[in-house]
């Protein structure tokens, strides 16, 4: 069998890379060893960058209408609660989807599942990869598939979203060096019967460890996660549920009666990263590559971008209109991310678990009674929500990058989200094709691009004008007219206001070089 891509792993990054590839009419054949998608609740929290991205393949509305929206953080420390703050509508202004949506990864799976196979394609489930080789021209796969027999798939580019323990990763020899948490971390789908409405996301601020009760859709379902304390020294496969029962019922200090558990787990938390998220022709993606706390719910959407990332580059590659170098971009660009945000859910984990007294005493005395202040705030709303729903995740400064002019928003950032006459932007940006967007002042004259460019680029980008209202002035820190090429994953290639045909020119040879 031959085929432009194989993505090996069927989990949520190599699902969604699926769906990109469908966008860019890109072959591919997909394989994962298990049955089917996880009927598990597993990872819930999805972030507003990741239904900007399933917005422009129709996926957004119909996982949202799946899922709940995080009303409010409510506060407890030692069984009384201490704090209430909003969270609904914490990122007003800065995306379509201001919020953070709980839809269990089952569900989430199934609807990209669907997608896939809507769009003629089937993914090859009890398929297990079981080695590789690659050349300068190709990669073949060696697969077991459902019946027991053994094939090769030749393909001209391979993809690893084959989870944290990726066979890819160690065949390739990359280092995946970090550390493991000595606590052992819990998590429970339940049924939960208390005092409090079911509207809320409930963190319990405790000395040294975490707790938080995530509202779930369905009768008072709970997705509950925790962490034993660290004298706990069971082996994962040994821990009861009971055990996992009697360690929130101590910790929260409260009367709860939990029934109905759809699923249970115990496991320990690593915090570890590649050096490299490509080896010839073979790339990393998702937890093959990063792996982290979960506090703050970032893994599965990291893994969502990764495949964005990478989509648009490979399909410019084999259509033949980009050359090899342009993959080089892909670890330039989601390594430094990885790096990130290593480093961010470790600190954030400190804050919410440390034991450090002075963190110890902030979460239990301080933070819960000024929480509901805090949150209340625009300054601490635009600090907090940029950097969880992950729509602040750029790439400034990297080689595909380049600006012209002084703007408040830089070449290399997501094209920020606003509305013209009523109407999102981003319902312009959803074609799978480089944007030229003139904003334009009334005034300046601006010289049209030649012809022979036009022609080269024919389908691959489009254009529009559009006139610089003033709250687009204002978010991108300019009264004149100025231009962006976006990209195809909608991230800013180039700024100017500097209308030379030339610089587009330069740029966009760039991308092709
Ligand atoms: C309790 C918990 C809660 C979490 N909550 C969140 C959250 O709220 N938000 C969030 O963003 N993240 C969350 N995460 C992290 C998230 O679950 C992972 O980051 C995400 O599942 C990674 O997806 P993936 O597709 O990269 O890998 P996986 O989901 O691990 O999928 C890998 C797939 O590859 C297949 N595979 C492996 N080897 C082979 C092979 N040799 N051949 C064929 N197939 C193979 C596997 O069967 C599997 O289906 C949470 C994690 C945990 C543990």
């Amino acid at each position: 069998m031959q085929t432009d891509v194989i993505i090996i792993g069927a989990g949520p990054t190599g699902l969604s890379l699926a769906c990109q590839l469908i966008r860019y009419g890109v072959e591919f054949v997909i394989i994962d060893k298990k049955e089917t998608t996880t009927p598990h609740s597993k990872a819930i929290g999805v972030q507003a960058r990741t239904l900007e991205i399933y917005e422009q393949i129709g996926l957004a509305d119909k996982l949202i209408a799946q899922g709940a929206i995080v009303e409010k953080v409510r506060m407890f420390a030692a069984g009384k609660v201490r704090g209430e703050a909003e969270f609904k509508n914490i990122g007003k202004g800065l995306s379509p989807y201001p919020y953070v949506l709980i839809v269990e990864q089952g569900k989430h799976e199934t609807l990209l599942h669907d997608h896939i196979r809507s769009h003629g394609q089937e993914i090859r489930w009890q398929t297990e990869l079981e080695g590789f080789t690659q050349t300068q021209a190709g990669v073949t796969a060696t697969i077991k598939t459902a019946d027991g027999k053994t094939e090769t798939i030749e393909a001209k580019y391979l993809v690893a979203c084959d989870g944290a323990t990726s066979l890819v990763r160690h065949s390739l020899g990359l280092e995946f060096a970090g550390s493991t948490f000595e606590r052992m971390f819990y998590v429970a789908d339940v049924r939960l019967d208390w005092e409090f409405s079911h509207d809320a996301l409930q963190v319990f601020l405790m000395k040294n460890s975490l707790l938080a009760f995530f509202p779930m859709v369905g009768d008072n379902r709970y997705r509950i996660v925790g962490t034993f304390p660290e004298e706990f020294d069971k082996d994962e496969g040994d821990v009861l549920y009971e055990e996992i029962e009697e360690r929130i019922k101590t910790d929260t200090e409260l009367k709860l009666e939990m029934t109905n558990v759809n699923w249970f787990s115990t496991y320990k938390v690593h915090t570890r990263h590649v050096d490299k998220f490509s080896v010839g022709r073979c790339f990393l993606a998702g937890d093959a590559a990063h792996i982290h706390s979960p506090a703050g719910a970032q893994g599965m959407n990291t893994g969502i971008q990764d495949g964005y990332n990478l989509a648009w580059k490979l399909a410019l590659v084999l259509k033949g209109k980009a050359s090899g170098e342009l993959l080089n971009t892909y670890n330039e660009e989601r390594l430094p991310n990885a790096e990130v945000l290593t480093r961010s859910t470790d600190r954030f984990f400190g804050l919410v678990a440390s034991p450090e007294p002075f963190l110890v005493f902030t979460r239990l005395y301080v933070f819960p009674y000024i929480a509901q202040f805090l949150f209340s705030l625009d300054m601490v709303k635009r600090f907090i929500f940029p950097r969880v729903s992950q729509i602040t995740i750029n790439y400034e400064d990297q080689s595909l990058s380049q600006e012209h002019g002084s703007f408040a928003v830089h070449a290399g950032d997501r094209m920020p989200w606003f509305e013209i006459d009523g109407a999102s932007i981003y319902d312009r940006l959803r074609e799978p094709v480089f944007h030229l967007l003139v904003f334009f002042d009334g005034n300046t004259e601006i010289p049209p691009l030649p012809d022979d460019l036009m022609k080269e680029w024919e389908g691959l980008i489009d254009s529009t004008v559009i006139s610089l209202y003033p709250n687009i002035a204002e978010i991108f820190g300019t009264k004149e007219s100025f231009f962006i090429i976006l990209r195809p994953d909608n991230y800013i290639g180039l700024i100017s206001n500097d209308f030379s045909p030339e610089l587009v020119r330069k740029y966009l040879a760039r991308i092709t070089r």
